[in-house]
């Protein structure tokens, strides 16, 4: 018989269930309690359930639509990349990295992606699916399961692995919805954040839905020529039109964006490219992040040198355009931006 998934059930249906049993109410009460409240994920361990009951649920429900397959820590520890096998057999990966005491997951939210840009590897593995909401709340809640066997907790969530959310965007709303909610991970929404390559109707709704997520925009280009040469998806999603959306996004819930830049040689690093970049974004309240380009297998591109990127970010700087530079993180482990594309090869270097 197949399993229903535990965290699909509302409080409301898990009553009914136990109803439907013959059982006394307040045993959904510690059901919920034991889930949502001391995080328990067996049912074998909810000692003050009669084994019956145990057993019961045991061939009801499972607790995960994911199986983990892999996990891999990079070298220095800071990076742990988490391979989970789907319910069709397809597979996904998470990131989670270890920054202070913060402990950022970064969710994948699709298999494969539709945006297919130049210099990412989750574009070229083409699109397959759309994950379900639960299969994107399930990775950060079994990353969460194995952080709390050191006494620590997922505090902020990234949509930045594989997809796009905003082309599965009601699943990706439900996720948040399941990851805030106090009977489930209880993460407040200004601890997460959402990155988009420009769907400016995801935009839109998200400007609406009366949350605080964090907006990132996938830039890359100080204008919409360069743009359409390395994304395919800006001939749909003119420039101009995107970053009225970001705008309106910031009045709207009071957030401030981020521009993320992927800093490719030769194609967007150059030092007018950085003049031109902080005439479009002036006088808006955003951060630059410079992502340097990690480098894909196979793709004719390159980072820029140390020297390059200085240049670039001295620009900014002189232009007044807030700016951060992401140094990469989880290289050897093929968990860092953009590199989150499935190939057995590739995974498990030190796990
Ligand atoms: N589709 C979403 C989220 C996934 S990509 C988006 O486009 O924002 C997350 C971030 O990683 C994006 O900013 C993306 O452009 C960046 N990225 C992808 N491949 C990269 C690479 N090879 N090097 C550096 N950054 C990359």
């Amino acid at each position: 018989m197949k399993k229903t998934l535990l965290s699909s059930l509302s409080k409301k249906d898990l009553f009914s269930f136990i109803e439907t049993l013959g059982e006394p109410k307040f045993r959904a009460e510690q059901i919920w309690e034991w889930v949502y409240q001391k995080k328990v994920h067996s049912f074998e361990k909810m000692e003050n359930l009669p084994k019956a009951l145990r057993e019961k649920l045991c061939e009801s429900f499972s607790f995960s639509s994911l199986t983990l397959i892999k996990k891999a820590d990079s070298e220095d520890g800071e990076t742990v990349k988490f391979l989970w096998e789907l319910p069709d057999g397809k597979r996904v990966e998470s990131v989670l990295i270890i920054s202070g005491i913060r402990r950022t997951v970064c969710v994948s939210s699709q298999v494969g992606c539709p945006a297919a840009c130049a210099f990412c590897a989750s574009g070229k593995m083409g699109f397959f699916r759309n994950l379900s909401s639960a299969e994107i709340y399930d990775q950060v809640l079994g990353i969460d399961s194995i952080l709390k066997e050191k006494g620590e907790r997922v505090s902020h969530v990234v949509y930045m692995g594989m997809g796009e959310p905003f082309k599965n965007y009601d699943n990706v709303l439900e996720s948040i919805r399941l990851i805030t909610s106090e009977d489930r991970l209880g993460l407040a929404d200004r601890r997460i954040t959402v990155s988009t390559v420009g769907v400016i109707e995801g935009i839109e709704k998200l400007s609406n839905e009366g949350l605080k997520v964090n907006l990132v925009l996938s830039l890359h280009a100080p204008n919409q020529m360069i743009r359409k040469k390395i994304i395919p998806y800006a001939r749909k999603y003119p420039l101009e039109d995107i970053l009225k959306a970001m705008d309106q996004y910031h009045r709207k819930t009071g957030r401030d964006i981020t521009y993320e830049y992927t800093l490719l040689q030769g194609i967007n690093d150059h030092p007018d490219h950085a003049f031109e970049l902080s005439n479009l974004l002036k006088g808006k309240q955003c951060t630059v992040n410079l992502i340097p380009y990690n480098p894909i297998p196979g793709m004719r591109l390159s980072r820029p040198s140390g020297k390059e990127i200085k240049a670039f970010r001295s620009v900014l700087y002189g232009c007044r355009i807030n700016n951060t530079c992401r140094y990469t993180k989880g290289v050897d482990i093929a968990a860092a931006c953009g590199q989150l594309a499935y190939q057995d090869a590739k995974f498990g270097i030190s796990s």
